[in-house]
């Protein structure tokens, strides 16, 4: 492998999300080398769907 250095200072994009051992997380890719991580969304934050306008849909 050649060219895929790591840049100092990550240019994050998000990928999607994916379920990963039980638990929800947001795939971040670096634009500008191979670096990635997945985000873990806070349990804490969870609002239950019945309490969204979206349920109402
Ligand atoms: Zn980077």
């Amino acid at each position: 492998m050649s060219g895929e250095e790591i840049c100092e200072t990550h240019v994050w994009a998000s990928l999607g999300v994916v379920s990963r051992q039980g638990a929800v997380r947001r795939i971040w890719e670096c634009e500008r080398c191979p670096v990635w991580t997945a985000e873990p969304f806070d349990p804490d934050h969870e609002l239950s769907w019945d309490d969204t306008w979206l349920s109402e849909r």
